[in-house]
Formats: C-alpha cells, sequence, structure tokens
C-alpha cells in the first residue's frame, strides 16, 4: 500500500488511501472510536487502532554507561512503561546497547527496547550488527539524516530495520524539520496568490516529510504494518492541528506528544491539554510526556503522567483512583490532605503484587472526604470511601463500601483500619 501525501495546496501528491476496515476487540470499549490503523508489533507489543493506546517513555541516562541505563530502563518498565527508547548517538553507545539490553532482561524485564538515532544512524546499524539486532525499534527522524545524502542513508536505516525484522518510527521533528523539504515549501507557497501562513507551511511540510519517509521506507522494502508515525511540536494547538491533518491522511499507528512539554507543572498541563484533545478524538497509538525533570528528579513521573492521562480519560487502567474533596474553610486540620495522600501512596505500592492476584482492581474507585457536606455522598459514588469529619463535626468517620454505610470508625487509627477495610474489600471483590 503506497502513502499518501498531503493536502493539495502544496505540490500535491498521491491521493489518500482509503482506512482499512476497523474492528475493535470485543467488550474492549477503549477501543471504539479510534482512527483505524493498521497494527504494528514492537517486540511483541502491539501497537494500533485495535490495541489499548501503548504508553512509552525514554532514558536520560548516557547508553555507554550499561548499568545505569539498565537500571532506569527497567525502573521505567516497573513503572509502567511498554516501551522505553534509548539514545543510540555514537560507537560506545551503540556497543553498549547489546550488553544493556542483556542485563535489562537479566532484571526480569520484558520490555521492548527503542533505539534513537540521529545524524549516524545509516553508520551505526552497520557497523553495529549486534546493537541492531538487539534493539526492538528504530526511531529515524528524517530531518537529521543529512541533506546530501538524504536518501541514501534513510534507506540504509530502512534496510537494517528489514534485514533484522524491526519496526520503525518516522519521528519528524519541528526542531528538526527537513530544510530542504521545507525551503521548497516555502518557496512553493511564495508563488501562490494566496501565500498560507508561514505556520501553516511548517505543519504541511512536517506532514509531508513524514508521509514521504514513510513511502520511501515501503518502496525500499519495509511492511506497511512496520511504520510508526510522530510529527512533534512544542506547542498544544501545533500539535492538535498536526495531527488532526495527519491522522485521515494514513493507516499508519500515530506516536502522540509534545516535544520539549517543560519543566514541572507547565510540562504536566502542556502535555496532557495536547494529548487529552487527540486522544479523546481517536487519534493517538502510543503516548509519550516528554517531561524535563529536576536534575536528580524522578524519571518514572512521565510515566505517572502518562498513564494518568489515559485512565482520565477513560481510555485504561492502571491504578485505584483517589477521589479526594480540595478541602476548605470546614476542615482546617491538615489529618485530611495526609490521609488521601497516604492512601494514594499505599494504593500504588500495593499495585505490583495487587495486579497478579485481583483482575479488575485497577478500576477500583476510593474517596477520602473531608467533611459532611460532600463527604458521604461522594464515598457512596466510589467503591470504597470515608468522610472525615470537618472541623466542629463530631470526630467520627464513617465508611461506605458499595454504596452502604459499612462502618463508623473514630480515634487515633482511622488511616490503619481504613486499610484493613480496604485490603479486605479488595480481597472479597477482585479475587
Ligand atoms: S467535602 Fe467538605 S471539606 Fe471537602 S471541600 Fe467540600 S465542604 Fe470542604
Amino acid at each position: 500500500m503506497t502513502t499518501p501525501i498531503g493536502p493539495a495546496t502544496l505540490d500535491a501528491g498521491a491521493s489518500p488511501s482509503g482506512p482499512v476496515p476497523h474492528t475493535p476487540v470485543e467488550g474492549e470499549l477503549h477501543l471504539v472510536g479510534r482512527r483505524p490503523t493498521v497494527t504494528v508489533d514492537v517486540g511483541r507489543v502491539k501497537v494500533g487502532s485495535r490495541h489499548p493506546v501503548v504508553v512509552q517513555s525514554m532514558t536520560n541516562t548516557d547508553t555507554a554507561d550499561v548499568d545505569a541505563t539498565a537500571l532506569q530502563v527497567a525502573a521505567l518498565a516497573h513503572a509502567g512503561s511498554e516501551l522505553v527508547r534509548v539514545t543510540v548517538n555514537n560507537d560506545a553507545a551503540a556497543s553498549a546497547v547489546p550488553e544493556m539490553v542483556r542485563k535489562v532482561r537479566g532484571l526480569g524485564v520484558a520490555a521492548p527496547i527503542v533505539g534513537d538515532f540521529h545524524y549516524n544512524g545509516h553508520k551505526l546499524l552497520v557497523e553495529f550488527p549486534q546493537m541492531a539486532r538487539a534493539l526492538d525499534k528504530y526511531r529515524i527522524n528524517p530531518g537529521n539524516v543529512g541533506s546530501k545524502h538524504h536518501d541514501t542513508n534513510f534507506t540504509t536505516i530502512v534496510r537494517a530495520a528489514i534485514q533484522n525484522g524491526k519496526p520503525v518510527r518516522i519521528g519528524v521533528n519541528w526542531g528538526s524539520l527537513d530544510q530542504v523539504l521545507l525551503t521548497s515549501l516555502m518557496n512553493a507557497n511564495a508563488r501562490l496568490p494566496a501565500p498560507l501562513d508561514s505556520r501553516d507551511v511548517m505543519i504541511e511540510a512536517m506532514i509531508q516529510s513524514a508521509l514521504r519517509s514513510a513511502q520511501l521506507a515501503e518502496e525500499t522494502g519495509l511492511a506497511h504494518d512496520a511504520i510508526i508515525i510522530s510529527a512533534k511540536v512544542s506547542g498544544v494547538q501545533d500539535l492538535v492541528d498536526v495531527y488532526r491533518r495527519l491522522g485521515p491522511l494514513c493507516d499508519y499507528p500515530l506516536h502522540l506528544g509534545l516535544t520539549e512539554a517543560g519543566l514541572g507543572m507547565k510540562g504536566i498541563v502542556a502535555s496532557t491539554a495536547g494529548l487529552s484533545i487527540l486522544l479523546h478524538e481517536g487519534i493517538g497509538d502510543t503516548i509519550r510526556v516528554s517531561l524535563t525533570p529536576s536534575p536528580g528528579g524522578d524519571r518514572t513521573e512521565e510515566v505517572q503522567v502518562a498513564q494518568q492521562v489515559l485512565q482520565s480519560l477513560g481510555l485504561r487502567s492502571f491504578l485505584p483512583q483517589v477521589s479526594a474533596c480540595p478541602g476548605c474553610g470546614r476542615t482546617t486540620s491538615t489529618f485530611f490532605q495526609e490521609m488521601a495522600d497516604r492512601i494514594g501512596v499505599y494504593l500504588r505500592e500495593r499495585m505490583p503484587e495487587w495486579k497478579g492476584r485481583y483482575p479488575g482492581v485497577e478500576e477500583m474507585r476510593v474517596a477520602v472526604m473531608g467533611c459532611v457536606v460532600n463527604g458521604p455522598g461522594e464515598s457512596k459514588h466510589a467503591d470504597i470511601g470515608i468522610s472525615l469529619p470537618g472541623t466542629f463535626e463530631q470526630p467520627v468517620a464513617p465508611v461506605f463500601v458499595d454504596g452502604a454505610l459499612r462502618t463508623t470508625l473514630r480515634g487515633e487509627r482511622l488511616v490503619e483500619e481504613f486499610i484493613g477495610i480496604l485490603e479486605d474489600y479488595v480481597a472479597q471483590r477482585y479475587a
């Protein structure tokens, strides 16, 4: 199947391909309404519209440091990253990859490992064949394979993928957009009677870069279902526009994410905003949240954010959710916040064991509420909830299970007693 090239405004190419028939997996509501795609097998993780949206992440260690990279891959996988990408930027990194992958597998981690290539991927994948075999997917940035021998370098990487039976992600990034293509589109635009805004030309260049590269990969012999596409930008509006336009033009699975999302809350909010709009529209088959960690910060935060985005949208469930009110003048002590926090931490810590023993527990809803105003009502809506006493209320805390009052707690050991009830509930309900 050949790949279409974008809208007719600039350099019109082939007509868009028809979508493949979409057959949602029975009983999996999260698959309904997805943009139809082929399925790409990345080291046994299936990416595409017939499968749940895959969470992925990337290490920030020096890949040549085998131990540090293996440990971080394992940490990201344990946090829930279903694919983990590592930089392969030089000979030292390339030669370290096979040993690093062995160590990761030795740690009992099966998550597929993806190599991220820029500038020299065509050389490294040829000169380090064990590395090419050890990785589960190659990421190619068509803007970073060199302008002089662009197609030769690009097809060398594709041939390595074909020989080793690996899929690729064609990952276009606006910070490293193919300048030859962009310039030619800018020139074509300037000749139009009513030229487009330069932002529109940039978006068009990203889309064309991705789709032309995919077409070249297929012409080189790569299977249609061995290609994933991404077109990353750092602004939410741009991200939405790029993917909304790219989506209907092909049936490759799409990797979503803001590039350079940024630090802390800004990065989390911007990523959530952009991803949510697209995922809600059924666009996107794998996501990465590109947070900038604070120095020494926890790299797995990006995995937690990605999971929370999917769970908040009702697309997947990873972890029991704690509903807690924001608190107000009716609850002036910090006990309520502390208890909500402790229950959240407890649930996260218990999940590795619960997940195997109690199927469905990840969909449990727990409420920890601050006073009588909304406490009993919210607790009844949850699977299990506790309504703490607000200021001047009687020092009692009713606990609701499946919408009915189970017991009323009082005294100093509210958290421990509530956790005991929670454990019993999980064992009975999800066994
Ligand atoms: S439930 Fe009570 S404490 Fe919590 S926000 Fe509402 S009124 Fe305030």
